[in-house]
């Protein structure tokens, strides 16, 4: 359905870009941009975290137990109904 010689404007660069520059969702920016947005969104993420566990160690460590426990019991308790 797209037009030859259709193109669009991407609204956080400028670039005017043919219809393959973009993806679906989200529309209004080209790829490159939600590329280069979604890396940094992941970097920002993975600082953050990785700050939070060094900052809260113990808890961090106390919740990794709890989880890895829940889910060996899952795993291995035969005859737990689990739903
Ligand atoms: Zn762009």
């Amino acid at each position: 359905m797209t037009r030859q010689g259709d193109t669009r404007r991407c609204s956080r660069c400028g670039v005017t870009k043919p219809p393959t520059g973009f993806y679906r969702n989200p529309a209004s920016i080209c790829k490159d941009c939600h590329n280069r947005a979604s890396r940094l969104t992941k970097q920002i993420r993975r600082a953050a975290v990785a700050h939070l566990i060094a900052t809260h160690q113990a808890e961090y460590r106390a919740r990794v137990q709890v989880e890895r426990a829940a889910r060996v019991a899952s795993e291995s308790g035969g005859g737990l109904d689990a739903a």
